[in-house]
């Protein structure tokens, strides 16, 4: 007999993340872990591409380059 039941075989359409600043969908799947996304703040949260750029462009990201 044929089961015409596609069980487990879910099409897993994964959410995406949203900006936390403008609430656009990302293009960062939301299982992404977080050290291999793109354009992740930490303590902020997962931003666009646009809003990270701004960001950075206005100098939110200090990362300290001279740590000597
Ligand atoms: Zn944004």
């Amino acid at each position: 007999m044929n089961r015409n039941h596609e069980a487990g075989h879910t099409p897993v359409h994964s959410e995406m993340e949203r900006c936390v600043l403008c609430w656009r969908e990302t293009d960062i799947p939301k299982d992404t872990p977080v050290s291999r996304r793109k354009y992740y703040l930490e303590g902020q949260g997962q931003l666009c591409a646009k809003c990270y750029y701004e960001l950075y462009g206005a100098g939110v990201f200090r990362y300290t380059q001279d740590t000597e």
